[in-house]
C-alpha cells in the first residue's frame, strides 16, 4: 500500500528515483522520502501428541474459504515469538510452546502490491480449547498426509506444509 502523502509535510508525493536509484515516494515540497519494508508476520505448525497439525478456516480475505496455518501480522510492541502464540490464541483458542524456527519466506506480489515476510515455528500445543475466533470460521486438526495442500490460502503456508510432510512422516 502506497502512502499518497507526505507524513511530515502533507503534500502530495511523488513517484522519483531516491538516493539509491530506488524508485521511492518522495515528497516535492520538503524532499521527506517514504521507504516501503514489507511487514513481518509470525505463525506456527502446531501439533498435538498425535501429531496432527491445527489450521483455520479463513472467515477474512485474502484467501477467505480457504484454510491456513494461524498466523499473522507483528505488533509494535511484541517479539515475534510472542506474535506467533498470540496469533494462534487468537485464531484457534490454543495455547502453544514454540520449539524450533521452521522457516522464514518471504513474498512479493507485483499486481496486488503486498508483500511480507513471514517466520513459522514448530509449536506444541498444551493448552486451550480450540474454537474459532479473529479471522477464522473452523479450526480443525489434520494428519500432514491430510492437509488438501490445494485449499491453502497462500504459498508460503503450502510450501511450509510441503517441508514438514517430507521430514514427519
Ligand atoms: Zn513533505
Amino acid at each position: 500500500m502506497q502512502p499518497k502523502f507526505c507524513p511530515e509535510c502533507g503534500h502530495a508525493l511523488e513517484m522519483r528515483p531516491a538516493d539509491d536509484q530506488h524508485l521511492r515516494p518522495v515528497c516535492p515540497a520538503c524532499g521527506w522520502v517514504v521507504y516501503l519494508n514489507p511487514p513481518i508476520a509470525a505463525g506456527v505448525i502446531a501439533t498435538r501428541a498425535d501429531g496432527k497439525i491445527v489450521m483455520v478456516l479463513r472467515g477474512e480475505n485474502p484467501g477467505k474459504g480457504l484454510w491456513g496455518l494461524p498466523a499473522g501480522f507483528m505488533e509494535i510492541d511484541e517479539t515475534v515469538e510472542q506474535a506467533a502464540q498470540r496469533e494462534c490464541l487468537e485464531e484457534t483458542g490454543l495455547v502453544v510452546e514454540l520449539d524450533e524456527l521452521w522457516g522464514v519466506w518471504s513474498y512479493y506480489h507485483a499486481r496486488k502490491q503486498t508483500s511480507g515476510v513471514l517466520v513459522l515455528y514448530a509449536a506444541r500445543v498444551v493448552g486451550g480449547e480450540p474454537h474459532p475466533g479473529s479471522d477464522s470460521v473452523a479450526v480443525q486438526f489434520f494428519a500432514p498426509e491430510e492437509v488438501a495442500l490445494d485449499q491453502l490460502a497462500f504459498s508460503t503456508h503450502r510450501e511450509a506444509l510441503e517441508r514438514w510432510r517430507r521430514t514427519h512422516q
